[in-house]
């Protein structure tokens, strides 16, 4: 295999590439090809993503796949790239941002429609500021995982088709080894990329990339009077759905800057990202957010302050600011309805009721009381209704008395329901398996060894996290003690 960049690779059987977003112009981006890093090996090839996306399974196994994941071949057609944007970090102006590590390799055709591949690690680009391009192992692997299981929980989010590792050194606080993974989604375009063309004036070029995101994935905006004012609308509806995937599922992403924000509404950017353990509402998952700003509560409210960012990038494109304040009103009905109605689905209750809102709170606060395990809860109250089922319910909480209450008033609001159908709904919506910090770390710490199995049987077992996965039940249980002590910070 010859590694050297500029050296083509053949014509990958079945994929075509194509390259929209390097038709915005280079106002845009920086032509950039990946950095190759010496002897990769694979980590990890997710075969059901490759089998969406139409890829050959004798060539996804090649030497040619894994130089091509790795960066250190450009397939033909392809135009590495790497994009501009900025962004609000931690809720200042943060100027510049970009694509640091990331290098967009272009978009192929695929059964679901179009999906832009790009390789995260993949080597400095005029955006890494102080940065080396590059991306650990360790964090390489959470995206990974982190990505699948939430594809599999059903919650949207950008995927990974694979992680390559190289024996490169990477210094982070200690010296540790190099990593890509290879993203797909529809775009990787942030709110960020709006905030970078508005707030330095570019305002055709804003113009430009709107009408871009509206005409590749918001085609009905095109046809309001107010197509802009209608595309801030859109997205903040997407995004109240996502958080209310996020909050229903225990997730914590950590770092909601704008520029990690998707324009698609996915999660994205998968740092120190955390499912609940113990339910905690204030939660902090990201070591280096010493202000909580972040919290696991605060979430919702994060992502109207991003939307509010997006409004105002957009402001030069809609006629009056009345215009952007309506589109994002909508955020603040359609999140509390989104919450509400998975959260009646992991009660199990098919039909709306007056009487739910209450409920709802209730079990929020009843949980925060005990601190009890959210996944577990909610896998075991699956089986309420036959017993030992409301038993094992009970024996998570310190306070019966409280528990007992609270069963009560589920029981009334449960009465004449079949608890054979109410049981089959909940199964489908409260997973048995999440990517926990502590199941990740232990896969990370086998890797590091170069025994990938961990990676492998987590990526299964999250990729169906509703399924019962016998001989499994250790991947289900209660994290072990050592799991509050596991810092996750930014460093990745
Ligand atoms: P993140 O916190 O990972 O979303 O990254 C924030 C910004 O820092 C983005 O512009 C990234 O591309 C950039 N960045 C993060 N890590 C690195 C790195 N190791 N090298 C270069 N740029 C990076
Ligand atoms: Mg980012």
């Amino acid at each position: 295999m010859n590694s050297v960049i500029g050296e083509p690779l053949a014509a990958i059987p079945g994929l075509k590439w194509a390259n929209r977003f390097a038709g915005l112009g280079t106002d845009f981006y920086t032509d950039r090809l990946p950095s190759p890093l010496p002897a990769p090996y694979w980590v990890g090839r997710n075969q059901a993503l490759a089998r969406e996306l139409g890829l050959d399974e004798a060539w996804f196994a090649s030497q040619e796949a894994l130089a091509l994941f790795t960066g250190n071949q450009v397939a033909p057609g392809s135009q590495p790239l790497a994009s501009v944007y900025s962004g609000h970090q931690f809720g200042q102006w943060a100027g510049q941002l970009g694509d640091g590590r990331a290098i967009l390799l272009g978009e192929i055709s695929t059964p679901d429609g179009s999906q832009e591949v790009q390789l995260k690690g993949a080597g400095m680009t005029p955006y890494s500021r102080m940065g080396d391009g590059r991306a650990v192992l360790r964090s390489s692997i959470r995206e990974y995982l982190c990505s699948e299981a939430m594809h599999g929980l059903g919650i949207p989010t950008t995927r990974a088709l694979c992680v390559t590792g190289s024996d490169a050194g990477v210094r982070r606080e200690e010296i540790e080894t190099a990593a890509v993974v290879t993203r797909t989604s529809p775009s990787f375009i942030r709110f960020g990329h709006f905030e970078h063309f508005s707030y330095s004036d570019q305002h055709e070029q804003l113009k430009v990339l709107a009408d871009f995101v509206i005409d590749h994935f918001y085609p009905a905006c095109r046809e309001s009077p107010q197509p802009y004012a209608a595309l801030l609308q859109a997205v903040s509806e997407r995004t109240a759905h996502l958080m209310a995937a996020w909050q229903s599922t225990g997730f914590c992403h950590g770092v909601m800057n704008t520029d990690n924000m998707s324009i698609l509404g996915l999660t994205i950017d998968y740092g120190p990202f955390q499912f609940l353990d113990a339910f905690d509402p204030g939660h902090v998952c990201n070591h280096s957010d010493t202000q909580g700003r972040y919290a696991y509560n605060k979430q919702p409210n994060i992502a109207y302050w991003n939307l509010f960012c997006l409004g105002q990038a957009l402001l030069p494109l809609i006629e009056a600011q009345d215009q952007a304040l309506a589109a994002l009103e909508s955020y603040k009905t359609v999140f509390p309805e989104a919450l509400e109605a998975r959260m009646r689905a992991k009660l199990g209750l098919p039909d709306a009721r007056p009487q739910d809102k209450a409920l709802i709170e209730t079990t929020f606060k009843l949980l925060a009381a005990d601190k009890v395990d959210y996944t577990m809860f909610w896998r075991r109250l699956c089986h309420f209704g036959t017993p030992p089922g409301r038993e094992k319910v009970r024996d998570l909480f310190l306070d019966r008395a409280a528990f007992d209450a609270w069963a009560l008033q589920y029981s009334e609001r449960l009465a004449h329901a079949d608890i054979g159908l109410q049981a089959d709904l909940m199964l489908k919506n409260n997973p048995k398996y999440v990517l926990r910090n502590h199941l990740g770390e232990q896969a990370i710490q086998a890797a590091k060894l170069k025994d990938f199995s961990g990676v492998n049987t987590l990526l299964t077992l999250l990729q169906a996290p509703f399924e019962e996965h016998p001989g499994h039940d250790s991947h289900a249980g209660f994290p072990p003690d050592w799991a509050a002590s596991i810092e996750i910070s930014c460093s990745s």
